[in-house]
């Protein structure tokens, strides 16, 4: 059973008992409503106590139910909380430790509530493309205010309990408890100070007003637009809270299930579950238990300075762990050491972090010129230039150097991690550890698992993921992994779009306005371009087959590698990432194409990103084809371009 109901004296208990963080499964609703029916008929039980075993009072809705039957199922959460709210008896809930979505909405279904500090209360719905479902955008606002519950259910972020009970004339808990080990203790004290209170309170018949409803919405509607243009729940959090506003409390609830479920239909918040249980499922491999024994990593080496290796030593020195930095020359080593305290003062100017972890951190980071000054680092992570016979000659001084039991990871994009592993005498120690850039910033790590990588490495390396706060995502051995593969085709289409008559600018422009964070020009840019041009050297010879832009290839043989540089596509001015469009980089794509056998395509970035495309190409789809109108032979007037939008062409 996934409840427990026991009675001390004259108080029943109801013990939430499904682990990990008590979801409100099936099982979990039907013990409640069980022992809520047992404490009901038991004339010696005065009051009753819902509380939580283990890390959590309730988590909210059971994951394993998601998108099933089974979560509508009755007693579903609103009937359960209707069961708490009839009750004849008291019911006061002793939250701890967690109390989140559908667990909130179940507390605020009790007459009372009592926390424990350091109570971690939130609505996570929004992360999943929800709104809450069981009341929670109807009783909240009833309990805290308007505001404050608006901004919990919008930004889904948790706040600890303490803080919520500082509120002014806040309903949410009658009482924070001394500590969280005197919790039960004092719930079953209050439960009996009001056994006799009647009518007993509930959330839903308190008042819902806020002094400027109309102008708070409309301010609140704008902030949300502009935070989150291509979600649609963050909209409808605001429309339900209003719902609670304006409406009696049924009128509101029915407001509410209206939103949700059409919200729970929504591609957006298909796909946001869908990330959310594919995360959980990522974390785990099925082969390496839980109870895997594990390496002490308490130091770090990194090979390579530059772009990645930065960004990589930055997770560590956040996390407390020192970290030595190699590279070839001194030069390197100080430009490196001078991005890492560059990112840092940014924000330390920024108010996010104080100049006292700064000089922690700082204090944490040495470098080195030589591979004898590292053998003692209990893990090495190399960043250095993608190249086979680079990575070959690291990996052998790596193995001269280190000292028995060191993990060898390696940071490569796209090369094989087994032929690495075997540039060593001891390629169980050796993994593939791909961040992404900027690596400070990106939450994905790639843990790619050669081979003969020890399960003892891979239970090392998750955990590791873990402490310096990436999601780490197992991969098996091919080139590109699991990100970069994906990756790969929208690239090479960016690259003929230059062919055919795009700019770096209008592609860019077209795919931000789709919803991508960043175009692919901007984004390679921020990369570095030389990491492509080096993996497609190779392809050019192992996969002829393959066929790119030359764009791309030009740019780089003039040396314009990106960020790192002040000049890619874009120029950009030192100390800043705003893309300024050069050009001499056009007219350089400009020339290319005129060696191309068609005229090129035009095209023009409008709001719909109109654009004429060129009829010449043969991988074109026919049916798209046959809906290009026929191209005027000079025309260059704006009103002859067709209507063809570029999402559309960049994924044929
Ligand atoms: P980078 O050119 O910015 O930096 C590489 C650094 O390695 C340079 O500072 C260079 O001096 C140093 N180096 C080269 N050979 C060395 C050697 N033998 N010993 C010590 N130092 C040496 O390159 P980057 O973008 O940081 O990429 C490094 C690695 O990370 C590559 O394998 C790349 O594929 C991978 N990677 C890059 C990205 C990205 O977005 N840039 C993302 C993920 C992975």
């Amino acid at each position: 059973m996934t409840a427990q109901y026991q009675v001390h004296g004259d108080v029943a208990i109801i013990t939430l008992n499904n682990p990990p963080v008590n979801g409100l499964g099936l099982s979990t609703r039907q013990g409640i409503a069980d022992g809520m029916a047992k404490a009901n008929a038991d004339a010696a039980v005065k009051a009753i106590v819902i509380t939580g075993a283990g890390k959590a009072f309730s988590g909210g809705a059971d994951i394993k139910e998601f998108g099933s039957p089974l979560a509508s199922q009755e007693p579903n959460l609103n009937s359960v909380i209707a069961v708490l709210e009839n009750s004849a008896k008291p019911v006061i809930g002793a939250i701890h430790t967690v109390v989140m979505g559908g667990g909130l909405e179940l507390a605020l279904g009790c007459h009372y509530r009592i926390a424990s500090p350091g109570t971690s209360v939130a609505f996570p719905e929004v992360k999943l493309g929800l709104i809450p479902g069981g009341g929670g955008t109807q009783r909240m606002p009833r309990v805290v205010g308007v505001e404050p519950a608006l901004n919990m259910i919008v930004s889904g972020e948790p706040i600890k309990a303490e803080m919520l009970a500082m509120l002014p004339g806040q309903k949410l808990f009658d009482k924070i408890s001394a500590s969280p080990e005197s919790l039960a203790e004092e719930a079953l004290a209050f439960a009996r100070s009001v056994a006799d209170v009647r009518p007993l309170p509930l959330v839903r018949d308190l008042k819902c007003k806020h002094p400027q409803g109309d102008a708070y919405f409309a301010f609140a509607r704008n902030m949300v637009k502009g935070m989150s243009k291509n979600f649609p729940a963050p909209a409808k959090c605001v429309d339900a809270v209003e719902a609670a506003t304006k409406n009696k409390f049924d009128a509101g609830m029915a407001v509410e299930q209206s939103i949700f479920i059409n919200l729970m239909m929504t591609a957006e918040s298909r796909s946001l579950r869908h990330l959310f249980l594919g995360e959980r499922a990522a974390s785990k491999i099925p082969d390496v238990p839980s109870d895997t024994p594990q390496r002490e990593i308490n130091s770090v080496a990194i090979i390579g300075a530059g772009t990645m290796g930065g960004g990589i030593a930055m997770n560590f020195l956040n996390a407390g762990i020192p970290v030595k930095m190699l590279e070839m020359k001194q030069e390197a080593l100080d430009r490196g050491v001078a991005t890492i305290r560059k990112n840092y003062d940014a924000q330390v100017a920024k108010k996010k972090l104080k100049q006292d972890k700064l000089d922690q951190r700082m204090a944490l980071l040495s470098t080195t010129l030589s591979y004898d000054d590292i053998g003692d680092a209990d893990m090495v992570i190399e960043a250095v230039f993608e190249e086979i016979g680079v990575k070959k000659a690291v990996f052998t001084e790596l193995d001269r150097v280190m000292k028995p039991g060191a993990i060898l990871a390696s940071n490569t994009s796209t090369l094989d991690v087994n032929a690495i592993a075997d540039f060593t005498k001891r390629p169980q120690d050796v993994v593939g550890l791909h961040f992404f850039s900027p690596a400070n910033v990106m939450k994905l790590l790639e843990v790619v698992r050669g081979a003969k990588t020890g399960k003892d490495v891979m239970a090392t390396v998750m955990s590791v993921a873990k402490k310096i706060r990436k999601t780490a995502v197992v991969s098996g051995v091919c080139d590109g992994f699991i990100g970069n593969r994906m990756i790969e085709q929208y690239g090479r289409q960016g690259g003929f779009l230059l062919d055919e008559g795009c700019t770096p600018e209008q592609v860019d422009k077209a795919m931000e306005k789709f919803g991508m964070a960043m175009g692919p020009f901007r984004m390679g840019d921020l990369a570095g371009n030389d990491i492509g041009w080096a993996i497609r050297k190779r392809r050019y010879t192992e996969q002829p087959d393959m066929k790119y832009s030359k764009t791309a290839d030009l740019l780089c043989e003039q040396g314009r590698f990106g960020q790192k540089d002040g000049a890619g596509w874009y120029d950009y001015v030192a100390g800043k990432r705003d893309a300024i469009p050069n050009a001499d980089v056009v007219k350089m794509i400009e020339e290319h194409r005129k060696g191309w056998a068609s005229p090129p395509a035009r095209f023009r970035t409008k709001k719909s990103c109109s654009a004429w495309c060129s009829p010449w190409s043969t991988k074109r789809p026919t049916f798209w084809k046959r809906a290009l109108p026929t191209r005027p032979a000079t025309s260059t007037s704006s009103t002859s371009l067709a209507t063809v939008s570029l999402p559309t062409a960049v994924a044929r």
